[in-house]
């Protein structure tokens, strides 16, 4: 069927070359699974916003049309050249009109807050707190949304056991109920390969299109699991002005909190509140309770006092925890220690918003 959709993109016309979308290589990640779902990202350098809708509209009607397909999900990776409606590094703090990511932020209307986790590097276990936050804001009653934008990691299928890719109704995208949470991942509209190639305006389309194409209805917070160190992901994030504030994941480590020290920066540019500084892998406990600081001790709590940040809660080493990540099915409920420490740091969460915005979550 690969082929067949791909002989259907042929017949779309590029208007800027006169050739085709497939010829010019705009179609990226292009994927077909047996239920007759296909997925691809249409890379549209420059031109207007409503021409690379047009131009999407045009490719998704086309690979609908072939025999056998039943859903098609597809995300423009699309920006305007001059000016740079994502911002170019020409207009990193978006000070341009950014209408696009005005359309973003509209189409998250029912969307109270929207958070960002972020972490100054990779392993820090941004995803798996971001994941197990979710669940305990849900179980606490909140309406949760789970938003895996870490395009070059997507760790949410594995994380909440998802299979199946997105599926795709009145040409929304609908997002998967899983564990109390709504939930969708870059990794379910694109091959993780693909993505990992992308550069950042492509990075941004696809954010954007995330917070827009993506039938989120009313949620009470959003957590958006961003990619590690602060880039484009983060700067989409601010300039659809969505975004409450930010929660930072760190080690205790000097290493990993001298990033994180570098990653608050955009944050603190742009006047984005900080929420608070979570700390993972904080220790492990042997079974006779004593506790070991594998990574060093109370690094965290230093780097949220240096911020003026509040220190949300530390997260020890639990080998259930990997597991259950592994396994994709969250420690939720139970007596198991973890599901406790995350309904604290979820309740001192839901605090900081009050304090950073003056309104509740519920
Ligand atoms: P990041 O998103 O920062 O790259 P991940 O969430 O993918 O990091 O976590 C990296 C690895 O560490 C995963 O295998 C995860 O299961 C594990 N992990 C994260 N936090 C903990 C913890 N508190 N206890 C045990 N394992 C953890």
């Amino acid at each position: 069927m690969a082929i067949r959709v791909r002989n259907a993109l042929a017949q779309v016309a590029n208007p800027k070359t006169g050739r085709n979308i497939i010829a010019d290589g705009l179609v990226q990640g292009l994927t077909t699974n047996d239920d007759g779902k296909v997925r691809f990202a249409l890379e549209v350098a420059g031109g207007s916003a409503g021409d690379a809708d047009m131009l999407l509209a045009a490719a998704k009607k086309a690979a609908l049309a072939v025999d056998g397909v039943s859903a098609v999900a597809a995300v423009a990776t699309a920006h305007s050249a001059a000016p740079s409606p994502t911002g170019g590094h020409d207009n990193p703090l978006g000070v341009r009109k950014k209408p696009q990511i005005e359309q973003a932020a509209e189409a998250m209307a029912g969307v109270k807050h929207v958070i960002a986790i972020a972490s100054g590097k990779g392993g820090v276990g941004k995803s798996t707190v971001a994941a197990n936050l979710a669940v305990a804001l849900a179980a606490a009653g909140y309406k949760t949304g789970l938003l895996d934008a870490d395009i070059y990691g997507p760790s949410l299928p594995t994380l909440f056991g998802l299979k199946d890719k997105a599926t795709v109704r009145d040409g929304k995208i609908l997002p998967v109920e899983a564990h109390g949470v709504r939930a969708m991942s870059i990794g379910m509209l694109v091959d993780p390969d693909q993505a990992l190639a992308w550069r950042g305006p492509m990075v941004m389309g696809a954010l954007r299109q995330l917070m827009s194409d993506v039938d989120w209805g009313t949620l009470d917070v959003m957590l958006v699991d961003t990619p590690p160190g602060t880039g484009d992901a983060h700067l989409s994030l601010i300039q659809s002005k969505r975004l409450t504030g930010a929660v930072i994941v760190s080690t205790p480590q000097e290493m990993a909190l001298a990033d994180v020290r570098r990653g608050v920066a955009l944050f603190r540019k742009t006047e984005t509140p900080i929420l608070g500084v979570i700390e993972n892998m904080a220790w492990l406990e042997t079974p006779d309770g004593e506790r070991h600081y594998v990574f060093g001790k109370g690094g965290a709590t230093r780097v949220a006092q240096e911020l003026g940040a509040p220190f949300l809660g530390a997260v020890p080493l639990y080998p259930e925890l990997r597991e259950a990540s592994d396994a994709g099915a969250p420690l939720a409920g139970g007596d198991h220690p973890a599901v406790k420490t995350f309904a604290q740091i979820a309740d001192k969460i839901i605090a900081a918003i009050q304090g950073a915005t003056g309104s509740t979550a519920e």
